[in-house]
C-alpha cells in the first residue's frame, strides 16, 4: 500500500495548477492513496511564511473536488489542511473547519509559545531563549499533547520537528528523552491523534534522518498511536518521495499498519 499524506501544492510559489501536477506525479510513481494538505490560515503575526488565505479556501477546495473527479478509480485524493497549533487559535479553527469538507486536519508545530521553530533568529527574542535542548524538547512534546488534548487534528506532521532548530541553535540533541517521549505517545494514543513518518527530514534539510526519530516511532507504536507517511512535497515532482522506504521502516519497528482518514473517521491498510 503506497500513500502520502503530507502534498503541498504551494500555489504562491508555483500555481494553483500544482495541486494536479502533485497528483498525477503521485498516480505516475503508484501511490493509491494522496492526501492533499495545503498549509492553512495562520493567525500568528510571528509567522512570516505564506500559508493560504481564508479568501483562498474555497477556491483550494474547489480545485481539489475537480482533481478528485478528474482522477476517481486511478487514485484515491485526500482532502487536508495543515495548521498550526497554538492555544489562541484552537478556538478559531474549531470553527472554521466545519464548514469545509475536510477529510483530515493535520496538526503541526511550527511556533512553540513565541517561538517560531523554523526561524533560527527568533530563539534568542523568545521566552525560551534560556533553554537547553532538553528543555526545548519537554516545552515542544508538552505543546503536542496540548495540540492533541484539543481533539482537532488527525494527526501531528513531522512529530519531532524541533530537531531542525538544533544545528542552528549550535545545541546538541538532548540525551534521555525516553520519558518526553513516552508521555507524549501516551497523550496522543488517548486523544487517537496520529503521527506520520515524514520523509522530508531525510530529503531536504539539514536533519538527516525522518521526522520523528525512531525510538519515539517505537514508543509511539507501542502506545497504540495511528501511523500515516507523508512526503511533505512542496514540488509536484517530489510527491510520494521515499513513502515505500518510510512503509518499511515502520513495518521494521513493529507497526503492522497505516492509517488514512475519509471525512475525519480513520480507516487501516494493512503495510
Ligand atoms: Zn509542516
Ligand atoms: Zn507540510
Amino acid at each position: 500500500m503506497k500513500i502520502d499524506l503530507h502534498v503541498h501544492g504551494a500555489p504562491w510559489e508555483n500555481s494553483w495548477a500544482a495541486y494536479r501536477q502533485a497528483v498525477w506525479y503521485g498516480w505516475k510513481a503508484g501511490l493509491e492513496v494522496i492526501g492533499i494538505c495545503e498549509h492553512g490560515p495562520r493567525f500568528n503575526h510571528r509567522v512570516p511564511f505564506r500559508s493560504l488565505y481564508l479568501s483562498e479556501l474555497d477556491k483550494y477546495f474547489d480545485i481539489l473536488e475537480e482533481i478528485r473527479l478528474e482522477f476517481a478509480g486511478e487514485i484515491e485524493v485526500l482532502f487536508g489542511i495543515e495548521l498550526d497549533y497554538n492555544e489562541n487559535t484552537a478556538e478559531y479553527y474549531d470553527d472554521l473547519l466545519p464548514r469545509f469538507p475536510l477529510d483530515y486536519v493535520v496538526g503541526s508545530l511550527h511556533t512553540v509559545r513565541d517561538w517560531v521553530v523554523d526561524l533560527p533568529g527568533s530563539f534568542q527574542e523568545s521566552s525560551l531563549s534560556g533553554l537547553d535542548s532538553k528543555g526545548l524538547y519537554e516545552v515542544y512534546f508538552e505543546e503536542m499533547k496540548n495540540a492533541a488534548q484539543t481533539g482537532l487534528f488527525n494527526f501531528i506532521a513531522h512529530p519531532d520537528f524541533v530537531k531542525k532548530a538544533l544545528p542552528h541553535l549550535k545545541m546538541e540533541k538532548p540525551q534521555d528523552v525516553t520519558d518526553i517521549y513516552r508521555d507524549a505517545a501516551k497523550m496522543l494514543s488517548a486523544c487517537e491523534t496520529g503521527i506520520e513518518i515524514n520523509t522530508r527530514g531525510r530529503i531536504l534539510s539539514d536533519v538527516g534522518e525522518y521526522y520523528p526519530a525512531d525510538e519515539f516511532l517505537l514508543q509511539c507504536g507501542q502506545a497504540g498511536v495511528p501511523l500515516t507517511i507523508g512526503s511533505d512535497a512542496h514540488d509536484p515532482k517530489m510527491t510520494g518521495s521515499e513513502v515505500e522506504e518510510a512503509a518499511l521502516h515502520a513495518k521494521k519497528l513493529g507497526y503492522r499498519e497505516l492509517s488514512i482518514w475519509r471525512k475525519r473517521k480513520r480507516y487501516s491498510l494493512t503495510i
